[in-house]
């Protein structure tokens, strides 16, 4: 509960949140979905800044970039004609692997950024897809998914900075792609994500990236994966040893829900028929 929130403003241009913020200092929150920030317990916050009014809901594409609007419910990611087609549907496939309508309606793009947990659906997508985060504050920032997701610095990001978009080069709209969930239920968190994309010329895979989320405290890209896949011609054998190379000498979140070994073992197989289904998109067979 946030028991000494005095005040709620609901701003329609970018520079109007800036200027709240600042007037707040550190006692002002952004809020985009509200589904962790209407659960926190922060007894600094006096302010709500609802940024969803400010034109931030969007995706266009310009010459280079898809750009992707930060307050843009899961919801219309993962029904959108474009983004089902984009880089083989990735993004669309990661936003509807949260199960829940009514959640995937509330949270936002930006959200699900800034709060990245080793669960979280987006980030292994975004990091798959080398996206670029845009920061507006007192000055604007370009950063690379590789250097914001996770990193607890950019946690409290809604305090000085407003992240307006994500955008990703159209250089990847051919790129085929899969996106895969591990999880005891349907609504549990992941215990392995898989989030591949690749690229072929003819019968050889020309491009590859591997990212493996779930399973470790942060979602990564895997380039030893990668390169047990660029320049081949793609069968089984290959899918296995860029499993067992995305899985090696990684540190394993264990919990209640499974053993280390077990983790480990679900994820070398998500990863394994990930990469098979993908490469069987990028030549064209049938899903
Ligand atoms: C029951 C439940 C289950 C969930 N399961 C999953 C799951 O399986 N997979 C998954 O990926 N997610 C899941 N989530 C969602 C996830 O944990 C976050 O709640 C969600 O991604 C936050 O998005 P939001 O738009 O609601 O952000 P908010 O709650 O509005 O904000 C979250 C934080 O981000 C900051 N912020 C938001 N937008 C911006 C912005 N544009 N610029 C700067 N700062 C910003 C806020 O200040 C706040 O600190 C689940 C949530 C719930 C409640």
């Amino acid at each position: 509960m946030l028991r000494n929130l005095k005040e709620f403003y609901y701003p329609t241009t970018v520079p109007e949140a800036l200027a709240i913020l600042e007037r707040f200092d550190s006692k002002a929150a952004v809020v985009a979905g509200g589904t962790t920030l209407g659960r926190t317990d922060d007894a600094k916050i006096e302010a709500m800044i609802d940024i969803t009014r400010m034109g931030l809901s969007f995706i266009k594409e310009d010459k280079v970039s898809l750009r992707l609007g930060a307050t843009t419910p899961l919801q219309t990611l993962a029904k959108t004609r474009k983004l089902q087609s984009f880089a083989g549907g990735l993004i669309a496939s990661a936003a509807a692997a949260q199960p829940s309508k009514q959640l995937r309606n509330a949270m936002t793009l930006g959200g699900s950024i800034v709060i990245s947990t080793p669960w979280s659906d987006m980030p292994p997508a975004l990091l798959t897809l080398d996206a670029q985060m845009i920061l507006v504050g007192k000055i604007d920032r370009v950063i690379p998914a590789e250097e914001f997701l996770f990193e607890p610095k950019y946690r409290l990001l809604g305090r000085s900075e407003i992240l307006t978009e994500v955008r990703i080069s159209r250089e990847l709209a051919g790129w085929r792609s899969q996106y895969a969930v591990f999880s005891r239920t349907r609504t549990d968190p992941a215990m392995a994500i898989a989030s591949v994309a690749l690229r072929d010329d003819g019968d050889t895979c020309v491009g590859a990236r591997v990212v493996l989320g779930g399973i470790t405290r942060k979602a990564s890209r895997c380039p030893a994966a990668e390169k047990k896949l660029v320049g081949k011609k793609l069968g089984p054998s290959h899918f296995t040893a860029a499993a067992k190379a995305a899985l090696a000498g990684i540190d394993v979140v264990a919990d209640w829900r499974a053993s280390r070994e077990y983790r480990l073992h679900v994820a070398e197989v998500l990863m394994r028929r990930t990469l098979a289904a993908c490469w069987e998109q990028a030549k064209g067979v049938a899903r």
